[in-house]
């Protein structure tokens, strides 16, 4: 028998099946999926099973497949079945696919080692009255004390090892037990109780058949009780005896979410949650595999979740872009969900408030059924939102917070109320000039002012992570004259403890680094142990506080300025999502917007709580510039440390896909990326825009196959973009 066997190899060059001969004491063993040692160049890797076979017609010598490494298949049809489907659609190593769905210690490859953490615990090896003997002879006082101890309770764990419990353990007196230690608990805080669905939301519910697949967009504005929709048809799927996933944009950030379903759902759920260790991954996998849970809610891996018969994927707040690998495999989630969907004929719901240009045009279309909810569930109110011209603001002095936002701030904690304030950037400063000579503080390493960070006194760049001490003379010229612009969370915390006597509370990445500070941080505020959180777009996703009656964009310029063609987009969704924590509870909220762009139709359209007006206005532009859900994009980033040659071959590719790709489809660059330097490498690239082409697949892997053995240019291909 033959075995056609898919291996990760160092290089970007291996995606191809090898041929082995399946050994015949190996023969029951190995089935398709299965994971496999096998012989590559002169060492032994590991590889999964994708057919057998009995015949081998190649010319080449085969080697024999060495063991197998585990009892079952760890790919099983529909996983293989997914990789071959999404493979179709996006350029990627098959491997990269399979490796993707797994956890690391299922994953194909050389040594993983997971550190499966156990603790060690000690107890009797002996009767009773052996023990008895033991303590009438034993001279002893340290083994004396444990043994007497052993024989009191039932085990004792042992931090560190002592010569006395070695003693003990080579006499065969006591053994050793090795336990898991405890998994990763979210924290419950029971405050969530299940509520009557109101008319619009039990509607929904109706509207959603559990028994075939299509895929449903449910547009609800914030508040509007989406969550509880979810929950209930999670509820008629668990009543079937099926499954169901539920996709977060991230688990830390929507601590609420997870509390609710867990305390609806009770041990039923499985959380895949960032903060896992890979044991602890590894353990919610196979729980999962072998259905001792139902249901799945996480991040966008969780999508793979090896669950059986499934009934529901949900997606929340589907506009998220970290939906979107970008790394290989760059799939998107929701894709994976509607192969799923198909696969098991169940539904997949994309829910948000402010749905992508794609999802609400294939909404509009028909390809997707629309399912609205136009009202707050609980008694609030969208809340009034107020643009405050930054260019005015400036001219009077206050460079920082508008006059009415201080007014606003300081009427709400006189109320005992909460605030939310928004700023898109963290650190102190984001430009550190010399007023002498002129010169900007640059990254050595990227293209890309440092940002300054007060706490540590470093200058840091948020691409690569280089950092240095801050020393206050300018590294040209020496003079100590220098003058630091742009506002980070940093500088802005700095600035409210100058002005109020609050409790405030930052979040961003840096107060963040550590595991389960998104959690304190939000469990606090919403515990009313802070007035003000300030933080960074992080604050904006799925917070429920009914105290909050403030919220303040800072800056709502800063994703404005991003070169993108969906920057307006982003804005609308950011702005709207941030408003939405206001006001959601009895009492009633208000927003303040500081720009200095007060006429933009994305600020306006999401002060006016109009995202339908929004769509019309942006599917013009896109319609008018080819642009996404009228046009595909498929980016081509091609990038080399040597700046000429990045630049020869970019302008060789740009080329060849003008020559080789169809009429209608429109190459435009190359040109320099966004961030043209990011680490010491040059980045380039080129747009494909069309509608449908059938030779851009065969052009695009021909282009991967040359660059895929350079190895001093790389070529990364990526099939509807979210980000350029
Ligand atoms: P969304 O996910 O659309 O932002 P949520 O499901 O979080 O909305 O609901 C917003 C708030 O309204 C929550 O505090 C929730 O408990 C409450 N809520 C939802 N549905 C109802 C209902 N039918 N009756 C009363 N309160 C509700
Ligand atoms: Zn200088
Ligand atoms: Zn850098």
């Amino acid at each position: 028998m033959y075995a056609n066997v898919i291996i990760e190899y160092g290089a970007k060059a291996v995606d191809r099946e090898f041929s082995y001969i399946i050994p015949s004491e190996l023969t029951d063993k190995i089935k398709v999926g299965h994971r496999v040692i096998v012989p590559f160049n002169n060492r032994d890797i590991e590889g999964f099973v994708l057919g057998i076979s009995n015949k081998y017609d190649g010319e080449y010598k085969l080697s024999e497949i060495k063991d197998v490494c585990d009892e079952e298949p760890i790919l099983n049809n529909e996983m293989l079945y997914l990789g071959e489907e999404i493979q179709k659609n996006i350029l990627c190593s098959k491997i990269s696919i399979y490796q993707a769905m797994l956890p690391k210690a299922l994953k194909a490859s050389y040594g993983t080692n997971i550190g499966i953490k156990k603790k060690r615990y000690i107890k009797l090896n002996i009767s009773y009255e052996e023990a008895n003997k033991f303590l009438n002879e034993c001279k002893y006082s340290k083994q004396i004390e444990i043994v007497e101890k052993l024989i009191t309770t039932d085990k004792i764990l042992v931090d560190v090892m002592t010569s006395s419990i070695n003693t003990l353990l080579k006499k065969g007196i006591i053994c050793e037990e090795f336990i898991e230690v405890d998994r990763y608990q979210s924290h419950i805080s029971g405050k969530y109780k299940v509520v009557e669905l109101n008319m619009q939301q039990d509607a929904v519910v109706k509207s959603v058949n559990l028994d075939k697949h299509d895929t449903y967009l449910l547009f609800g504005i914030t508040g509007s009780g989406k969550t509880e929709v979810y929950m209930e048809l999670i509820d008629k799927v668990l009543k079937m005896e099926k499954t169901a996933i539920m996709l977060v944009p991230e688990i830390s950030l929507t601590p609420q979410i997870v509390d609710r379903f867990v305390t609806r759902f009770g041990t039923d759920v499985a959380i895949l949650h960032s903060g896992l260790s890979d044991y602890e991954r590894y353990d919610e996998y196979r729980k999962i595999m072998d259905g001792r849970v139902k249901i799945v809610v996480g991040a966008r891996s969780a999508i793979f979740a090896p669950l059986k018969n499934i009934g529901i994927i949900i997606i929340d707040e589907e506009h998220t872009s970290t939906y979107k690998q970008d790394t290989n495999p760059r799939y998107h989630a929701r894709d994976v969900a509607i192969l799923r969907g198909k696969y098991h004929n169940a539904p997949v719901i994309l829910g948000s408030a402010t749905p992508t240009l794609e999802s609400f045009a294939r909404a509009k279309k028909g390809v997707y059924k629309l399912l609205t909810l136009t009202k707050r569930a609980a008694a609030g109110k969208l809340p009034m939102v107020n643009i405050v011209d930054m260019k005015n603001e400036i001219k009077k002095g206050n460079f920082i917070l508008s006059k009415v936002l201080i007014n606003k701030i300081q009427e709400k904690l006189n109320k005992n109320e909460q605030v939310i304030l928004l700023l898109n950037r963290r650190g102190y400063s984001s430009i550190l000039t010399c007023r002498d000579c002129g010169n900007v503080i640059k990254c050595p390493n990227c293209d890309i002012t440092l940002t300054y960070h007060k706490s540590s006194n470093t200058n840091r760049c948020h691409y690569c992570n280089y950092s240095v001490k801050n020393v206050n003379a300018c590294p040209v010229c020496g003079s100590d004259n220098m003058k630091d612009y742009g506002l980070g969370t940093e500088k802005l915390e700095e600035e409210l403890n100058r002005l109020f006597d609050a409790r405030i509370i930052r979040m961003d990445m840096d107060t963040t680094s550590k595991r389960g500070m998104h959690e304190k941080i939000i469990e606090a505020f919403g515990n009313h142990e802070y007035d003000i959180l300030l933080g960074t777009q992080m604050i904006a996703k799925g917070l429920d506080f009914p105290l909050v009656t403030l919220v303040g964009v800072i800056n709502a310029d800063s994703s404005l300025n991003i070169p993108d063609f969906r920057s307006a987009e982003t804005t609308f969704q950011l702005l709207s999502q941030v408003s939405g924590r206001a006001g959601r509870g009895d009492l009633e909220g208000e927003v303040i917007i500081q720009t200095y762009n007060p006429d933009n139709y994305s600020i306006i359209y999401a002060k006016e709580h109009n995202y339908l007006k929004f769509y019309e206005d942006e599917m013009k532009i896109r319609k008018t510039l080819s642009y996404p859900p009228y046009f595909y994009i498929t980016l081509v980033n091609i990038s080399s440390r040597d700046y000429e040659l990045g630049f020869s071959e970019a302008n060789k590719i740009g080329k060849y896909l003008k020559q080789n790709l169809s009429t209608d489809t429109k190459v435009l660059g190359p040109t320099i990326a966004n961030v043209f330097k990011i680490n010491n490498v040059y980045h380039y690239q080129c747009v494909i825009k069309y509608k449908y082409d059938d030779k851009l697949n065969s052009v695009l892997n021909k282009l991967d196959e040359i660059y895929k053995i350079n190895s001093k240019v790389d070529v990364a291909i990526d099939v509807n973009p979210v980000r350029m």
